[in-house]
């Protein structure tokens, strides 16, 4: 028997952030990054929050938080006495928020409950019983999955993301079409989980580019902020694969944003799934070949929809300025070769290789690092 849940309450279109209005507590904190409390953003997520007598602002998250950072968030929430979390930001800081109101809640007995307002359209951690934590020292990133993890409520409200400059706009629309594909292709796949994948797709395929070129654009930013969140409750259902797997240790290592590591990897991972590099995969094939008319490229045979739609995705990257080898994204070869042991053992462990189709050895991941490891 399988099961298909979604109990995180979503509220979005216009009025949106009007939902904040129905928190009634006594303590309630914001948890943010130092961008977002400068540039207003907090406070005008405060002004909304009517009905709580106190709020107070953490603000010291950090891209892909470290493990150190969450002892001093949980610091700061038990001496708030918080009653109630608002999350305000991108992964990084619903991730940082999820992970510690779920020690707080053991600490205290509170119920603490968690609502997350996305401001980047891409990780669909408003809805995902994952957060991810970096250990910078052993270079690893850490999936935690409970749905102890999922907020109540995710708010998406598109103007909120309107100030994400163009590359990370590029970053994160990666990741949501990292989500769903690989969602799209996982071993756990099934009919639910297919229809949130296909239709986030059929948007980001759309507005992604739209998003990027012309970041003001509100009907550009509502709908990617929908397929961010709707590959969001596809890939929590059925979980990743390899690329995933390869970009959380190329991230741990480098300090590759996740969308950008996942970006740069995602049409070797599918060409590789496909078998595109010898025996097709027909059941992978096929399901690529399926997104491909979906977004109105020709695929006559599962083979050649699979081909086209790797090729949409390197002309995607070129479009949107995702680095096409690891020394453009900053890496130098020696750097990469003390590590690449690492990198490959760290990825056929991670928890989101083990849904990939097609099953990896170390010179498999070897082969896929290889397009990119360019020097
Ligand atoms: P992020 O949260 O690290 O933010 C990236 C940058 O964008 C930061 O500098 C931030 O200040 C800035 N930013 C955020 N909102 C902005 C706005 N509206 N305007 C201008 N700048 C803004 O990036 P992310 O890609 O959203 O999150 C990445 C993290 O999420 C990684 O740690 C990744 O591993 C994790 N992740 C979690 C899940 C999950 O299900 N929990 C899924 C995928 C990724």
């Amino acid at each position: 028997m399988q099961k298909f849940k979604i109990s995180t309450e979503v509220c979005f279109g216009k009025g949106a952030l009007s939902a904040l209005e129905t928190i009634n507590a006594e303590n309630a904190v914001i948890f943010t990054d130092a961008f977002l409390k400068k540039s207003g953003t907090a406070d005008k997520i405060a002004g909304f929050m009517k009905n709580c007598a106190h709020i107070s602002v953490y603000s010291d998250i950090k891209p892909d938080p470290p493990v150190e950072l969450i002892a001093n968030a949980l610091d700061f929430l038990l001496k708030a006495n918080a009653d109630v979390v608002v999350a305000l930001g991108g992964g990084s800081s619903i991730d940082a928020a999820k992970s510690t109101v779920l020690i707080a809640r053991k600490q205290t007995g509170k119920d603490l409950p968690l609502i997350a307002v996305p401001t980047t359209s891409g990780t669909g951690s408003e809805v995902t019983s994952f957060a991810v934590i970096t250990d910078k020292d052993a270079g690893v990133k850490y999936p935690l999955v409970s749905d102890d993890l999922l907020p109540v409520k995710a708010i998406l409200a598109g103007e909120l993301v309107a100030s994400v400059p163009p590359q990370i706009t590029a970053d994160t629309g990666f990741d949501v079409l990292t989500h769903a594909l690989e969602a799209y292709i996982s071993l756990q796949a099934n009919d639910f989980s297919d229809a949130l994948a296909e239709k986030s797709l059929e948007i980001a395929f759309e507005y992604l580019p739209e998003a990027y070129k012309h970041g003001d654009n509100e009907l550009a930013r509502e709908k990617m902020h929908t397929a961010s969140c709707l590959a969001g409750m596809s890939f929590n259902a059925v979980s990743l694969g390899v690329n995933h797997g390869i970009a959380h240790s190329l991230g741990a290592h480098f300090h590759i944003p996740h969308g950008r590591a996942n970006g740069m990897l995602l049409p070797y991972v599918m060409w590789y799934n496909a078998g595109l590099d010898g025996k097709v995969d027909e059941r992978t094939a096929v399901k690529l070949a399926k997104i491909a008319k979906l977004i109105g490229l020709p695929a006559f045979n599962s083979k050649a929809g699979a081909q086209n739609l790797v090729n949409k995705l390197k002309q995607m990257q070129r479009e949107l300025g995702i680095p096409l080898t690891l020394k453009d994204a900053g890496v130098d070869k020696q750097s990469y070769e003390s590590v690449k042991a690492h990198i490959i053992k760290s990825a056929l462990n991670d928890a989101c290789t083990a849904t990939n189709p097609r099953k990896l050895k170390a010179h498999d991941i070897d082969v896929i690092l290889s397009n990119i490891a360019k020097f």
